[in-house]
Parts: C-alpha cells; structure tokens; sequence
C-alpha cells in the first residue's frame, strides 16, 4: 500500500489537546490518529485505523494459533440472561441498560460471560465436546465512572474476550495456561512490555486469576513485588503481626489531649506532654485511628463500618473497594456524623463503636491489630484520648480488614515475602479461572463419561484490544512524538520528499513501488508547499519507524534512513534501500 499526505485524511497539531492527561492520549490525537467523539468515545482516522486493524490481527492470530475459535455476539442483548446470574443488578452503575420500543429491558454488554454459556449451552452436550474455547474481539460498553486518558479508560472499547469450557478442575488448569501461553505471544508481538500478577477476581467472581499490567505511570492500577511473586495491590495479603501475651499489661488510662483531632496533633502533643513523655518518642503508629466508611449493599440499604488501622497508615481505597465488593463504599462525610452523635469525630476509639455495648457499627481492624497489642486511641470524647487500650483485653473486634495502603518493606502472605517494590501499571490482559459459577446459574452441564450430568467450568480471558494501541503509544513514543513498534506501525516506511525538484518526488515514487513489491507499505509525504522542518517535525510525530529522507543527496546517490526506535541516522545508496529498510524489519 501507498498512502500519501496530500491526500490523506489527516490534520497534525502542535498544541496538547486541553483535556489530554497522559502522553498516549495527547499524541494519538495531535499524530491524527483519533478524534473525541463523546466522552470515553474515540473516532478512528485512517492511520489509527490501520495501527487498530494490526494490533487486532495479532490478537486474531494468536488465539487462532491457539486452536481457540472466533464468533461474534450482537453487544445489545436482553435482560434475561444476566438477570440470572445478577449482573443485571451487580453490575452496578457501570451498566448500559436500556428499552426497546416495547418496553423490554436490554443491556450493551459490559462483557459476555452469559451469552458463551448459553451458547455452548445450546449446542453442546457431553464431554466429547470439551475442551472448548470460543472467543470475540467486539466493542464493549461500560459506564465509567471517570472515563479517562483516552483510550485507556472508555465508555465504548474494542476488547477480545475468551471463554473456555472443560469437564473438570484439571481440564479448567489447561485452558488457563493456553490463554496464558498465547497472551505472552500476543504482547510480545505487541512489543508491549508486561508483568503478570496475581489478581483478585472481584466482579466476575472466580477463583485463580492473573493480570497483565503494562508498567507506566499513566496506570490506574498498583501492583506490589515481594521475593515471592507480584501481586496486584488490590489482591495481596498483608501478614498479620504475632499476637502478644495481654497478662502484665498496664490498665488503660484516659488523657486529656486537647485539639489533637488529627493523628499528626496527637502524637506532637503526646511527645511533648510532660505526662505522657516516654524515653523514645511516640510515632503515628502507636496509635490506632479508626476510620468510619459508608457501605451500600445491592439492594440499596446503607451500613456502616469502621475500620481501625495504624495510625501511620491510610485506607487505601482501591484495595477498600475491592475487599467490600459488591457492596459500595464511601468515606464518612459531616451529613453521616451528624446520623451518629456517639461518634465524636476526631476521637473515636472502639467503645464508641458499640464494642461494648454492641450497638453495632461493623468494626474490622488491620491485620497489625493483634490480640495484646496495645494503643493510643479516641475516648469518644472531644480532646480525650485512651493510652494503653489493648486489642483482646479492652475491645475485640469484628474481625479483620487487610485494607491499608502498602509499602515497601511490608511483610505478605500473598505474595509471599517482603514486599521489594510498588509501581503502577495499566491493566491489558486479565484471565480468570471462573469455575462454574456462570455454568450452575445458567445449567450449562454435559454428561460425562459415565453418563451423568455435570456442571462445566469455565475460564474468562479479556484483552483490552483498543487500550493496547494506547499502551503501544505510551510505552513508546519520546518528546517528539510516536515510535511505533514495527508490527503495529500503520505504515512501514515512512518516505519524506525533501525538496521541490520534480526528480525527487519521480525518484520517491519509484523507491515506493519498490518497497511495495517487497511487501513493504509506505506513507509517501508529497506535499508541496509544506516545509521540509514541518515535514520532519510531522514525521517525528506520526512515529512510522523507518524514514526515509530523500533530498539533497540524492544527486549523489544516496538516500537518509532514520530509524524512529532507536534514533540511528544513515546514508544509504538508493540501489541498497530496500535491502536496508527490509533489515530494519
Ligand atoms: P479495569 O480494572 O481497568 O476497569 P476490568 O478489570 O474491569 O478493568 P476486565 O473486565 O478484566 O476489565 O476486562 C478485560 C480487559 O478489557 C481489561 O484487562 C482491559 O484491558 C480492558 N478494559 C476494561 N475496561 C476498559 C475500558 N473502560 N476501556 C478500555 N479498555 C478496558
Ligand atoms: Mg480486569
């Protein structure tokens, strides 16, 4: 294929779009290759098309390869299916849900679990049919709460969805490691650089799951690496500290410790209290700060929880959300206190709780938070704080959160060991093993070998194919622009005519035919009256991997081949370019 500039559909900028966040997105839309179309909704132009379509074709091949087959599902569906599995209602905010003329209830698919199961179900029924892996690359439709970053986060996404059906436990293990296996070879193709973690399956319900996660600092999602393995944050498990004997340990006792609401006043005040002075100083994490969440359950009822943590340490709400899931969580506001006029903001400790008295505010604590240890707490009461209030003797809780932001050093259980590093990353692939939770709610069963009905496990293996053009362009692209990986870029020669001499542009078109033959395609800059600066300035910034310069050397022979990656510059014969341009790939 030739394309040419002064033909193609296509508009460079210089400015960064005004709501670009992440270099991804900014680029893909100043290179012409998308345009904002609705929020968290993306038009393809002709070049990002192209890089789209390869990227898809690498994803194909490789489940092709795999022996998985493709189908294709309509993503606007009826409500039955999912009301069975309760999706409909899980799914939460995030689902499209819509009505037909008549007034019946239909979804844009966040995702298709369901419609494989009845599927297979439909046509399948005994073991000699399994294995079975089915898959789709198809546009699917979430609600986001923040639709961000462009491509990374829509409301309307390309994604490449696989299921797969097995007998039993064993067979479900085999599957997975197929899906495995190929989406390694898929982001190997994808030159996408990735760590695999360990996942917690959240909505979907499994058991065994893994992620991909492209490390970059546009990633929403925070992975940890201990000795052990990697995990994402969401799913490690922090090790909890050793209880302690509670006999010797000293009453507690109530302190006057005005204005000392937050953590930071109460440990200065401590430190510096004639009273309460102690020889090595007291620290944030002598304390126990006990945070209040509001909790809303699928059916809409409202509790409360607190949740008691060191006091050097934060909530963090990604992991918070994932713990409670399916339930909603947010932290407590002014409006949930004035509910509450036992709870003293600033000063709540365990008593006020309902520990006691079993009032009954749900109250689960850190996995630090151990039989006989001990702490400095609210008192329920404004400027009052309780020393020495020992967790197994003065209060025993509901039982533990593991919820707390992480850090290096942390002891896990899962993954095992100190935790060594924490980088953030963006979400490509995940593969969950699902069990038979779709396949009991919706009776898909086989007969087995001994003619007996049998549930089917099934496993669920998502790509998010347009967020891996974006992660493509984030991992590679330099202050100047793109620099797309030679198995994405939407075309492989990039020929830039520098020059006004009509020889040149006859020279550029044949060096394009012959790059062709070769199967090589090329984007041939052939416009006149645009400046060579703004032609190599645009170059840059559509970031096709090999350009070509052909300009004022070319009376001598010689042609500039630029390579984008890795930034060498070299002259080369005309006769000898193709054979060069061919190496590069
Ligand atoms: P996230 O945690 O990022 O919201 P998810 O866990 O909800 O993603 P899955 O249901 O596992 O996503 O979907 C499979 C893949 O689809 C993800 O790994 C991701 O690559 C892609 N994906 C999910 N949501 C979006 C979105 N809103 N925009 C683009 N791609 C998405
Ligand atoms: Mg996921």
């Amino acid at each position: 294929m030739q394309y040419r500039m002064s033909e193609l559909f296509l508009r460079t900028l210089r400015e960064n779009p005004a709501d670009a966040e992440v270099a991804s997105h900014s680029l893909l839309i100043r290179a012409g290759y998308l345009r904002r179309a609705a929020s968290g909704g993306y038009t393809w132009l002709p070049l990002g098309l192209m890089v789209l379509q390869k990227v898809t074709e690498i994803v194909r091949e490789e489940m092709n390869k795999a022996g998985f087959q493709e189908v294709h599902f309509p993503a606007l569906l009826p409500r039955e299916p999912y009301e069975a599995t309760n999706r409909w209602t899980e799914y939460g905010p995030a689902l499209f849900r819509l009505q037909d003329r008549r007034g019946a209830d239909y979804l844009l698919a966040p995702t298709h679990e369901e419609m494989f199961t009845l599927l297979v179900k439909d046509l399948y029924s005994s073991y000699k049919d399994l294995p079975l892996s089915l898959y789709q690359i198809q546009t699917k439709y979430r609600d986001e709460a923040r639709p961000r970053a462009g491509l990374l986060r829509g409301r309307e996404f390309i994604m490449k969805d696989s299921y797969s059906f097995d007998l039993d436990d064993e067979g479900l293990v085999v599957s997975y490691q197929k899906h495995r296996d190929a989406y390694q070879k898929v982001f190997e193709r994808l030159v996408i650089d990735y760590v695999i973690v360990s996942a917690q399956s959240g909505a979907m319900g499994g058991s065994a799951s893994e992620e991909f996660l492209a490390p970059a600092d546009a990633g929403e999602d925070t992975y940890v690496e201990t000795e052990g393995g990697a995990a994402n944050v969401e799913a490690i498990q922090i090790k909890p500290a050793q209880s302690i004997s509670i006999t010797d340990l000293p009453a507690a006792q109530v302190h006057d410790t005005p204005d000392t609401a937050t953590i930071e006043a109460l440990v200065n005040f401590c430190n510096q209290n004639e009273s309460l002075k102690r020889s090595n100083q007291w620290t944030a994490a002598d304390t126990l700060k006990n945070v209040l969440m509001r909790l809303v359950s699928q059916d809409g009822t409202t509790s409360v929880l607190a949740i008691g943590i060191p006091g050097d340490r934060e909530v963090d709400m990604r992991r918070l959300e994932a713990a409670v899931y399916p339930e909603i969580v947010t932290p407590f506001t002014d409006e949930d206190f004035a509910k509450y006029p036992t709870l003293v903001k600033g000063y709540i400790g365990p008593d006020a709780l309902g520990i006691k008295s079993k009032s009954k505010i749900e109250y689960l604590v850190d996995p630090r938070v151990v039989s006989g240890t001990s702490w400095i707490t609210g008192a329920n009461r404004t400027g009052k704080h309780v020393f020495g209030l020992v967790m197994g003797r003065d209060f025993n809780p509901d039982g533990q959160i593991d919820v707390a932001d992480v850090r290096i050093g942390d002891e896990c259980v899962v993954p095992a060991g100190k935790v060594i590093r924490l980088a953030r990353g963006i979400e490509v692939g995940h593969i969950f093993q699902l069990g038979r939770k779709y396949a009991q709610a919706l009776d898909l069963k086989v007969l087995n070998e001994n003619g007996e009905q049998v549930v089917v496990t099934m496993g669920s293996y998502g790509i998010g194919v347009t967020r891996a053009v974006a992660v493509i362009a984030e991992q590679h692209h330099d202050e100047r622009g793109l620099r797309w990986p030679r198995t994405v870029t939407p075309a492989d020669v990039h020929l830039v005519i520098a020059g006004k001499d009509e020889a040149l542009a006859i020279a550029a078109n044949q060096l394009a035919d012959q790059l062709n033959a070769q199967r090589l395609s090329v984007l041939i800059d052939d416009r006149v009256g645009v400046s060579v600066g703004v032609k190599f300035n645009d170059a840059e910034l559509i970031g096709i991997p090999t350009v070509v310069v052909i300009g004022k050397k070319y009376a001598e022979g010689l042609v500039e081949v630029r390579d984008r990656f890795t930034g060498a510059v070299d002259d080369v014969l005309l006769s000898e370019l193709v054979a060069k341009v061919k190496q590069l790939h």
